[in-house]
């Protein structure tokens, strides 16, 4: 038989007294409780900034993958260039995945400025004054 049983077989006289002793009855601690609450969940959030502080120290000079985020050691890297920009990679398959999106990209870009000119040379006043 545990605490709670055993209060419940008291007259209820006695447990309405022992009820007002609980700590979430009394009128300021429910603020108390509040503070403790938030302060627990800021403390629960710095630790993640803790943790990202740690890495950036623990890691100095290391990169971060380009295509899996990943830490890179500097000594075992796979550099790649593009647009004059140095993009830093943790392996060969890496490496070709982050390359291959750069130049599909570039690609898409470089259709959809075409298709931008075009649009602009044959717009709509272009062809009323028969240019
Ligand atoms: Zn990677």
């Amino acid at each position: 038989m545990n605490l709670i049983q055993r209060i419940h077989l008291l007259p209820q006289v006695l447990q309405d007294l022992i009820a007002e002793y609980n700590v979430e009855h009394r009128p300021k601690m429910f603020f108390v409780l509040r503070e403790i609450l938030i302060l627990y969940d800021h403390s629960l959030r710095m630790k993640y900034v803790f943790m990202d502080l740690y890495t950036q120290v623990r890691y100095k000079g290391w990169k971060e993958c380009v295509s899996c985020s990943d830490l890179v050691d500097p000594e075992h890297e796979y550099v790649f260039y593009i647009m004059g920009e140095r993009n830093v990679c943790c392996s060969d398959w890496c490496k070709y995945d982050a390359e291959w999106s750069a130049r599909k990209q570039w690609k898409a870009a470089i259709r959809n400025a075409a298709i931008r000119n075009a649009e602009i040379n044959t717009g709509p006043d272009n062809e009323k004054s028969g240019v």
